[in-house]
């Protein structure tokens, strides 16, 4: 796996920086709840469980990292309670005997634990994520364009009044969520008559079949996301080849190995790129400089985290490849009182990156305490 310069997954020998011995991890499962229930074609999802991950180096300075998975594999296999175990058994105890650790899969477990090792190492250098991230690739914008991601309905009037609320925000994008049922594709049809200059798009996480694809492709959407499973690249190119709108492919896209094929074989045109689903901030950049220079569109996704996944995701919606609003809103679209100090927009509606030492933001103490559910201190 690619390495931040003085960032990576293994401290010893790692950007030619020293060795800095990681001297505790802990574990922070929280739970909060969200502003607005969530509903996609895999569930609904109305408050949020996740862990939060603390890496100690011996200097004592800490940096912290998210797992978002959700709390049931409903939209990838892994879930809270499996990533817990995974990063108690396995990936902590590797990190804090610095070694490199054998596990296969679980990217979001271990996007968790290099993000919060990466962090602290940052931290100690006083340097932001997000200006190694740009490191040769020109300079990261300050702040940028976010997509409102909406749930599932068919309750039009309710869902033109949420459409209307995040214009009012200044949201660049509305994606909304979606299934073949006729009834959501008629609200989609109904934002589309209502604001026809609104840059509009679909995520169907994989539930759409070619009747459904038929009809939302005379929408003028911007794209369509995920019309196809996950797995199913062929159905997808199937799909791209037949729709004059852009097929856009997150769940597809879990390394860069796999948006070389989907490339190959014209599964889509635009990738989300999720830091949690990719294991990590170095995987996603490279996903998104080689979509871009393959010519696809890129953006980076969100998964509801809270603002240490939010800010670390940011550091990658800053770069240059990432042409098309992120989905990453401000923290207050989500929850009440973030764990860290607020994601914020700026005047014009464009989600400001963080730039501080590391990813940005510290979880507050006291907040913190407030959404834990678990904890676990690991040691040398
Ligand atoms: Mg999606």
């Amino acid at each position: 796996m690619a390495t931040l310069v003085g960032a990576g997954r293994v401290t010893a020998g790692s950007g030619g920086v020293g060795r800095v011995e990681v001297g505790a991890v802990e574990l922070r499962r929280i739970r909060f709840a969200l502003r607005h229930p969530l509903r996609s074609a895999h569930g609904e999802e109305v408050t949020r469980d996740l862990v939060l991950v603390r890496v100690e180096l011996d200097d004592g300075t800490s940096g912290w990292g998210e797992c978002s998975a959700l709390t049931r594999p409903t939209y990838t296999n892994e879930y809270t309670a499996g990533c817990w175990a995974i990063l108690r058994d396995e990936l902590a105890p590797a990190l804090l005997a610095g070694r490199e650790d054998d596990v296969v899969g679980h990217p979001m477990a271990t996007a968790a634990v290099d993000g919060a090792h990466s962090d602290a190492r940052l931290r100690r250098r006083d340097r932001s994520l997000v200006a190694e991230l740009g490191l040769g690739h020109g300079r990261p914008v300050d702040a940028v364009a976010a997509t409102a991601v909406i749930g599932r309905t068919d309750d039009i009037d309710e869902l033109l009044a949420t459409v209307a609320a995040r214009v009012e925000e200044g949201a660049a994008l509305v994606k909304l969520k979606v299934s073949p049922r006729p009834a959501e594709l008629d609200a989609v049809a109904a934002v589309r008559a209502t604001w026809p200059d609104l840059a509009t798009a679909v995520d169907a996480n994989g539930s759409l079949d070619r009747r459904s694809l038929a009809i939302l492709d005379t929408m003028g959407l911007a794209y369509i996301e995920q019309p196809a499973p996950a797995a199913d690249l062929v159905g997808s190119a199937g799909f791209a080849s037949r729709l004059a709108t852009p097929v856009a492919l997150d769940e597809s896209v879990t390394s860069t190995a796999a948006f070389r094929a989907a490339d190959a074989l014209g599964a889509g045109r635009i990738v989300n790129v999720k830091p949690a689903r990719l294991g990590g901030v170095v995987e996603a950049a490279e996903v998104a400089r080689t979509a871009a220079d393959a010519g696809w569109g890129v953006f980076v996704g969100a998964m509801l985290e809270s603002g240490v996944g939010r800010a670390t995701a940011l550091a990658v919606a800053a770069l240059s490849w990432c042409t098309i609003p992120c989905d990453l809103g401000p923290s207050a679209r989500y929850l009440d009182d973030d764990v860290t100090e607020p994601i914020v927009a700026d005047g014009a509606g464009l989600v400001v990156v963080p730039t501080g030492p590391g990813i940005g933001v510290t979880p507050r103490p006291e907040r913190l305490e407030a959404l834990t559910t678990d904890q676990l201190l690991l040691r040398r």
